[in-house]
């Protein structure tokens, strides 16, 4: 890995970030607080939120078998992916690499960042091959996307190309686990001690049933965290989505049975998805959705929406000609979609 100075943006290494009151103070026995210009009245929502909402990491850091210091949380996934950008690359000079088909944000926060976005092919099983991939990295190549399992497709990357990818590439490898809950694979926040250059992407949004809330989070060495709070908004987790986020952490219990449940689910749509005469292939998956190979993907689509049925549309997305994305939902949701489309 080249040096964190080397890789980051001058102007990020050299902020001065804004202090807030409550980064100026951070003791326990406060009792008379008059430094923020706060309202005194309506607690507690009268108060800015911890800035780097310290409750709530010690809590996640168990829970997910890292420490506190390697957490940053994010108005989502989404918030760290910019930030990301904002952070390592100079706009209309460094570019990033990144897997092709996948998550649609990594290009979009690219494309308004200015920066040069590179996409590499998977191949047609959409597994990854290391060498094609650290080919379309040069000098300026700052971080490489790699999002598995992956989204649309919904298949895990071989994690041993992904590490010999992550060991070869000198720069940031962000590997997007969103999805990693509903999968039997070794996490790679476990393996951060080993691989100094990785930043990996978790959220609120899927497993844990909280997208409203807006919470995603990136694990990493302490070195790139500490760059993450510099850059950040200072207030970015509100008070409301902290607390939520403190209760909702207390019940993963309910959250393994909603795993369970969706992945028998899961398996029980691929079963009936293969048996309609109009889904040609199912490709594999290891998350809470599977992408479907259909005659008509367009017409199916339109069909199904007029049935008040929604799912993704994904034909033209490359290599996903003719595809639809169809997130598990609840067994009488499901049954609803299989109903639907049996009389197609
Ligand atoms: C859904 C998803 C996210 C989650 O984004 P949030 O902003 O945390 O809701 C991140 N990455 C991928 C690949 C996703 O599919």
């Amino acid at each position: 890995m080249r040096k964190l100075e080397e890789l980051l943006r001058d102007n990020i290494l050299r902020l001065s970030p804004y202090s807030c009151a409550r980064n100026e103070y951070s003791g326990h026995s406060a009792t008379v607080l008059l430094d923020a210009n706060e309202n005194p009245y309506n607690n507690p929502y009268n108060r800015y939120p911890d800035p780097l909402q310290q409750e709530l990491k010690n809590v996640m850091a168990k829970l997910k078998g890292v420490s506190p210091e390697q957490i940053c949380f994010g108005n989502g996934s989404d918030e760290i992916i910019d930030l990301l950008f904002r952070c390592f690359c100079r706009p209309g000079v460094d570019n990033v690499v990144a897997i092709e088909p996948t998550y649609g944000m990594y290009r979009v926060c690219a494309d308004i960042n200015d920066v040069e976005y590179r996409p590499v092919r998977l191949d047609d099983n959409f597994q990854l091959d290391a060498d094609r991939l650290l080919n379309a990295c040069d000098a300026n190549t700052k971080l490489i996307w790699i999002c598995s399992p992956n989204n649309p497709t919904g298949n895990l990357i071989d994690s041993g190309m992904i590490e010999k990818v992550v060991s070869a590439f000198d720069g940031i490898v962000v590997i997007d686990e969103a999805y990693t809950d509903f999968s039997r694979s070794v996490p790679f926040r476990l393996k951060l001690a080993k691989f100094p250059n990785i930043v990996v992407l978790n959220t609120m949004s899927k497993a844990w049933g909280c997208a409203g809330i807006r919470l995603g989070m990136a694990f990493a060495q302490k070195e790139i965290i500490d760059i993450f709070n510099k850059v950040k908004y200072p207030y970015n987790i509100n008070v409301l989505t902290q607390r939520y986020a403190m209760d909702a952490l207390k019940d993963s219990f309910r959250v393994e049975k909603w795993i369970n449940t969706i992945v028998e689910e899961r398996g029980r749509m691929v079963a009936a998805f293969r048996a309609l005469p109009v889904c040609r292939k199912i490709y594999p998956t290891d998350a809470n959705f599977f992408l479907a190979k259909m005659d008509d993907a367009q017409a199916i689509y339109d069909y199904l929406v007029r049935k008040g049925i929604i799912v993704r549309n994904r034909t033209n997305v490359c290599m996903c000609e003719n595809c639809l994305r169809v997130t598990i939902g609840t067994k009488s949701e499901n049954n609803e979609l299989l109903a639907a489309l049996r009389q197609y």
